[in-house]
């Protein structure tokens, strides 16, 4: 995608990554594929602590949805039976190294049940599934899987739907605005630039799911004005584009592990390992609320290391070649709190190469994400020490909000219609025929990667949607 092409501004003080994927597919043909449901202790969250509204839905009111998804995608991993972090439909799990056993094994010794090391839970296949065959850990995903053995939109759910033979997909159409009828109150549909001609045209529906991303959808709903909606569409609630988060990131360690140099790893699992929220969990941590998880996992450094060592010559190259020491990392991913003050808006002065009018982004980290990450670099070092690391080498990474890929909020679900946009089937107080699934649809951000969550709304929501058209409620 070309920024150039589609801009947006933010403060200098106030940096924000906005990293997107305008093509088809979107960025399920770029993501890292973990998967991790949230409970109760999410979405309870709110309610709890004051922070946010509260969310108008419960763990159970998804959990049949999480199901569905799973099995429709194929996620691989362990059941580990903990209150935090609900279990799944899990293909098999792939496999620990035996460095990362290892730690597993001593972090239980040393924290029992309250820290679990596992494998992280990621939508790629172990086994054929679906009609897509199992991983055979190559390793360079980025580069897309031919085999179609992770999720993306290209190897599953478009596949799917043009087997129905009712898809018509339509690239390069970039959508401007909901083209609101305000003699039925209702979505009549959207207005939509051709990317390459730059035609105008509007293609109606009887039902209107955004599903932009989370900020390119409350943009649209942004643009969407008219002498009904002069602050954008469905915003009686004044909520539109506020309370955006993203996760912060970045606060660590990383350790050598001896004792293991005989061992080596044989192909490239394109997974890592999961350490599970542990922080506010079961008792009050002081200093911040709500908590944070890690990924990482064990190698063994090789070629790259080779700017890190001195050497020369044939002797050196070949010293490359064999394996180097085994180091093990932990890398914390955390909550970030729901604060109105985080928002996007219209821009007046910047517009995209198609005239659309870009955002402005205000968004900044609070003492509570700093203190999640300073906690996360001690609890990272102290895991390490307890798994008899050496060289141990704490962190604190200084990230821009957005730079971890996870934006969300800012059209969010609530229980009233005067504090949030939409109700709890993803549906627009304002207009029942539009509904908004993607991560803008968030009350808070716990700490999993949330996409899995997005499609999980978004199937209920769907669901619902058909469930009232039959029923001509809709
Ligand atoms: C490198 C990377 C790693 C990631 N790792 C993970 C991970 O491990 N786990 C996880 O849960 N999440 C991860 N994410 C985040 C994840 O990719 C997103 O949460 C997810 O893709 C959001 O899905 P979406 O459909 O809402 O948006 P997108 O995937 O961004 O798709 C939006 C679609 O809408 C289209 N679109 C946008 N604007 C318009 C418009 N105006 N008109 C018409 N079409 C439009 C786009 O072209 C695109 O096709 C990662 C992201 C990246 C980039
Ligand atoms: S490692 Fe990645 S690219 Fe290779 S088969 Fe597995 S999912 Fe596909």
């Amino acid at each position: 995608m070309n920024d150039n092409d589609n801009p947006y501004t933010f403060a200098e003080s106030s940096p924000f990554s906005w990293i997107r994927g305008r093509q088809v597919g979107g960025r399920s043909i770029m993501w890292g594929r973990q998967v991790y449901r949230w409970s109760d202790l999410d979405f309870e969250a709110n309610l709890r602590d004051g922070h946010g509204t509260d969310w108008p839905i419960r763990y159970a009111d998804i959990a049949p949805w999480y199901d569905y998804v799973e099995r429709f995608v194929g996620v691989s991993g362990q059941a580990e039976n903990l209150r935090q972090l609900p279990d799944g439909v899990f293909l098999p799990p792939m496999s620990l190294n035996c460095v990362e056993s290892a730690v597993r094994d001593r972090l239980g010794a040393r924290f029992g049940r309250e820290r679990v090391l596992t494998i992280g839970r990621c939508a790629i296949l172990t086994q054929d599934h679906g009609g897509r065959a199992a991983c055979h850990y190559c390793g360079p995903c980025e580069r897309g899987c031919i085999t179609g053995s992770y999720f993306s939109s290209l190897s599953s759910t478009l596949p799917a739907a043009q087997r129905t033979d009712r898809l018509t997909l339509r690239p390069d159409s970039v959508v401007a605005e909901v083209v609101y009828d305000a003699a039925t109150g209702r979505a009549r549909g959207v207005r939509v630039i051709d990317a390459n001609t730059g035609e105008d045209f509007e293609v109606r529906a009887r039902l209107v799911f955004l599903c932009a991303s989370a900020l390119e959808s409350t943009r649209i709903l942004l643009n969407s004005r008219s002498a009904r909606w002069p602050d954008g569409l469905a915003n009686s609630s004044g909520e539109l584009g506020r309370n955006l988060m993203d996760h912060c990131m970045g606060g660590g360690a990383a350790g050598r592990i001896e004792g293991f140099d005989d061992h080596a790893t044989f192909g490239r699992r394109p997974n890592g390992i999961y350490v599970p929220r542990f922080r506010n969990v079961s008792t009050v941590t002081p200093g911040f609320e709500r908590g944070y998880a890690f990924q990482g996992g064990a190698s063994r450094s090789g070629w790259g290391r080779g700017s890190s060592q001195p050497g020369f010559g044939a002797e050196f190259k070949a010293s490359l070649m064999r394996p180097g020491p085994w180091s093990m990392s932990f890398y914390g991913f955390g909550e970030c709190l729901p604060r109105p003050w985080n928002f996007v808006a219209i821009d007046a002065d910047k517009r995209d190469r198609w005239g659309i009018p870009a955002l402005r982004i205000q968004c900044a980290w609070s003492d509570n994400e700093r203190a999640i990450l300073k906690d996360a670099s001690l609890t990272a070092a102290e895991m390490l020490e307890a798994a008899g690391a050496k060289d141990i080498e704490p962190y604190i990474e200084d990230n821009p909000p957005g730079l971890t890929i996870h934006e969300m909020g800012t059209a969010r679900m609530g229980r009233d219609p005067r504090s949030s946009v939409l109700n709890a089937w993803n549906q627009a107080w304002d207009v029942p025929n539009l509904f908004v699934t993607d991560g803008a649809c968030m009350a808070s951000s716990a700490n999993q990667n949330p996409s899995i969550t997005y499609m999980a709304l978004t199937a209920r929501a769907v669901a619902h949607a058909v469930e009232l058209t039959k029923r001509n409620e809709l």
